[in-house]
C-alpha cells in the first residue's frame, strides 16, 4: 500500500506538485545502535518521502500527522542488518546450482551429485559447491575417478565449501588439459596420485586451472542469480552487504538492476582484484548510486588461503601437517604495488588474511603506506581469524578494521583446534581482544560459505556456542562481545566499513529508514532463541521490499 501510494505521488510529480506524503510507523519497541556505540530505543519513526527518517519518536512525544501510518501493532522494530562480507553474486549462483553442504559422506555427496546430474540432463556442465571432506566420515580429498563413476559423460565442477578448493571429473580434467607434467602455479596446488597425474582437487589458485574453461554465465544468468540473492538476503534480513570480490560483469548486472529499479538491498563493493576495481571505478571510488544503494569502495584482495584446506598462511606449521605452513597467494612484493596502486586513487583496501603469518605481514604493509596514504581510509583486514596475540595491538594504530564473521568461529572451532594444537588458540577469532586493543570490528557471514543470517552471527558473537548448543559455555569465552557490540557489529560498524556512516545502518534522523519487524525482542532473548528470530517484514528506504507472510525464500 504506502510503496503503491509513494511511487504515485513521484510520478505525478512531472505534472504538478503534490505535498511530501511522510509516513509515521508508531506502536513499535525500537532499539538501535545510537551514536556512541550504546542503544537508544524508541516507539515510531517518520520517514520522508525520499526515504529518510524525519523524527524517531520516544515514549510520550506527541505524534505527528501524515499522510499515511504503519501501525507495528506492538511488535519489535531494529535496524536492517549489515553483512560486512558476502560474495553477492555467489549467493545467487550457489541457488542456481548443487548445493553439497549437507553431505556426510563421500557417498552420500556422490549419490547427490548423480541424482543431479539425471535431473538436468541439458546442462553441459555439472557445477556445484559446498562439499566439505572434514565433514565426511572418509575425512579425505575426493578424487576424480569417483566422480566419473557417477557423471561421466559431461564435465563436472565443485568448489569446496570456502571456495579455497575444487573438485573436477576426468571430463573437466581433459578440458583443461591439466596432465603430470603441469606445474603448480604460485599460490596453488594440484593434489596428485601416482606417477604425478592430477588427483582431481586443486587448491587456491590452481582452481583457476579448470574454472578458466567453464563457459562464463550470460547476463541473464547474472540477471537471475542476483534477483535470488537480493531475495536471499532479505529474507535473512540483511538490507545492506559489502560485495567482497565484484567483478565488472556483477557490477553491470548491479548496474542493471538499479536501471530498471529493482535494486533492493545496498551493496558496498569491493573489486575483484585490481583490474576490476579499475574497469568499475576507473579513476577512483564510484559515487553513490540509486539513493545509497551502490558503491564501489574499492579493491578485495587475498593474502592466503583459508584454514580448512591448509592454504591460510602461519608463522609456524599446521599441527596435523608437520613442515606445512599454507600458501601466501600474495608476496609482501606484489602485495606492496598493489595497495599502493589502489590507495594513490584513494580506494578503499580490504584484504583477505587468514593465518597469523599472513595477518603479520598484512599489518606490516599498512603500518608502512599509511603514514603515505594518509586521510581517513579505513584499512580492512578481511577474516583476521587467527591473528598473534603479539599482533592484537597492531589493529589500533590506524584504526584497521577487522571484518569477522562469528559464524566461522562456531563452525570451524573443532577443525581449528586441530589445525593450530592447544597454544596457538590465543588470537583466534579474538573479537573482544581486538576491541579491546583499539581496533574497529564489523560482522558479517562470507555467504555462500555461511548461510547470510545475521541473528546466527549475533547469537555466535555473544556466545561463542554452535546451534546444537557446544561447548557449555562458549569456546574461549572471554572473547564474546557484549550484545550492544553484537548489534553495532551487524549495523553502525558495518556502514563505518563501508563509508556508509550518516547514510544507513542506524535509525536516527537522517539515515535511510532500512528496518525490520521481528517476531522477539532481540536484546532480551537467549542466544538460543536470539538464533531463531524469525523476520516478519524488512523496509529499505521506507519501503516494504520482503513480507515473510507472502515472500519465500529461494532454494536450490
Ligand atoms: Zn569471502
Amino acid at each position: 500500500m504506502i510503496r503503491k501510494f509513494a511511487a504515485f505521488s513521484i510520478s505525478l510529480s512531472l505534472v504538478a506538485t503534490p505535498a511530501m506524503a511522510d509516513t509515521l510507523v508508531d506502536n513499535v519497541i525500537g532499539v538501535t545502535v545510537d551514536g556512541t556505540g550504546g542503544i537508544d530505543t524508541f516507539t515510531g519513526l517518520v520517514i520522508a518521502d525520499d526515504g529518510r527518517i524525519k523524527t524517531v519518536l520516544h515514549r510520550g512525544d506527541k505524534k505527528p500527522k501524515t499522510s499515511f501510518r504503519i501501525d507495528g501493532k506492538g511488535r519489535f522494530v531494529m535496524p536492517g542488518l549489515i553483512d560486512s562480507h558476502s560474495h553477492v553474486m555467489s549467493v545467487g549462483m550457489a541457488a542456481m546450482t548443487l548445493d553439497l553442504s549437507n553431505t556426510r559422506s563421500l557417498a552420500e555427496a556422490l549419490a547427490a551429485i548423480g541424482a543431479y546430474a539425471r535431473a538436468h540432463p541439458d546442462r553441459p556442465w555439472i557445477l556445484g559447491r559446498g562439499w566439505n571432506q572434514e565433514l565426511w566420515s572418509e575425512k579425505r580429498f575426493p578424487t576424480a575417478t569417483e566422480l566419473d563413476g557417477v557423471v561421466g559423460d559431461r564435465p563436472v565442477w565443485l568448489e569446496r565449501v570456502d571456495g579455497h578448493a575444487g573438485w573436477a571429473n576426468s571430463r573437466a580434467l581433459a578440458l583443461s588439459g591439466v596432465t603430470a607434467v603441469t606445474r603448480d602455479p604460485a599460490g596453488g596446488k594440484i593434489e596428485r596420485i601416482a606417477g604425478g597425474k592430477p588427483s582431481g582437487v586443486f587448491i587456491d589458485t590452481a582452481q583457476d586451472l579448470v574454472a578458466k574453461v567453464i563457459p562464463a554465465p550470460r547476463p541473464e544468468d547474472l540477471d537471475y542469480a542476483f534477483d535470488l540473492a537480493q531475495r536471499i538476503f532479505l529474507s535473512y534480513g540483511v538490507t545492506a552487504t559489502a560485495d567482497m570480490g565484484t567483478s565488472i560483469e556483477d557490477w553491470q548486472a548491479f548496474r542493471r538492476a538499479g536501471d530498471a529499479g529493482t535494486l533492493k538491498i545496498r551493496i558496498m563493493s569491493y573489486g575483484a582484484g585490481i583490474e576490476n576495481m579499475a574497469l568499475i571505478g576507473g579513476p577512483g571510488p564510484s559515487r553513490w548510486l540509486y539513493d545509497d544503494k551502490l558503491r564501489l569502495n574499492g579493491v578485495k584482495l587475498y593474502m592466503d588461503g583459508a584454514l580448512g584446506s591448509r592454504g591460510a598462511s602461519l608463522k609456524l606449521p599446521y599441527s596435523d601437517a608437520p613442515g606445512v605452513k599454507g600458501l601466501r597467494i600474495t608476496s609482501d612484493t606484489q602485495l606492496r604495488n598493489l595497495m599502493s596502486r589502489a590507495a594513490l586513487d584513494h580506494f578503499q583496501i580490504a584484504v583477505h588474511a587468514i593465518g597469523d603469518e599472513a595477518n603479520a605481514a598484512l599489518l606490516s604493509a599498512i603500518e608502512e603506506m599509511a603514514p603515505t596514504y594518509n586521510g581517513d581510509r579505513r584499512w580492512r583486514i578481511e577474516h583476521a581469524q587467527i591473528v598473534d596475540p603479539a599482533d592484537i595491538t597492531r589493529f589500533s594504530k590506524y584504526g584497521i578494521i577487522a571484518s569477522m564473521q562469528p559464524v566461522h568461529q562456531t563452525s570451524d572451532r573443532l577443525m581449528a583446534e586441530a589445525r593450530l594444537g592447544p597454544n596457538r588458540l590465543g588470537g583466534a577469532y579474538a573479537w573482544h581482544s581486538i576491541l579491546a586493543a583499539g581496533g574497529k570490528l564489523a560482522f558479517g557471514s562470507d555467504a555462500p560459505v555461511e548461510l547470510p543470517d545475521p541473528f546466527a552471527g549475533l547469537a555466535a558473537a555473544i556466545s561463542r556456542v554452535g546451534p546444537d548448543g557446544e561447548p557449555a559455555g562458549g569456546w574461549m569465552p572471554q572473547e564474546r562481545v557484549t550484545r550492544e557490540q553484537a548489534l553495532a557489529g551487524y549495523t553502525a560498524w558495518g556502514a563505518y566499513a563501508g563509508f556508509a556512516d550518516g547514510r544507513f545502518g542506524r535509525l536516527v534522523v537522517g539515515e535511510r529508514a532500512d528496518f525490520l519487524f521481528v517476531d522477539r525482542d532481540v536484546m532480551l532473548a537467549s542466544p538460543s532463541q536470539l538464533a531463531k528470530t524469525v523476520v516478519l517484514q524488512v523496509y529499505v528506504g521506507g519501503q516494504l521490499v520482503w513480507d515473510t507472510a507472502k515472500d519465500k525464500r529461494p532454494t536450490p
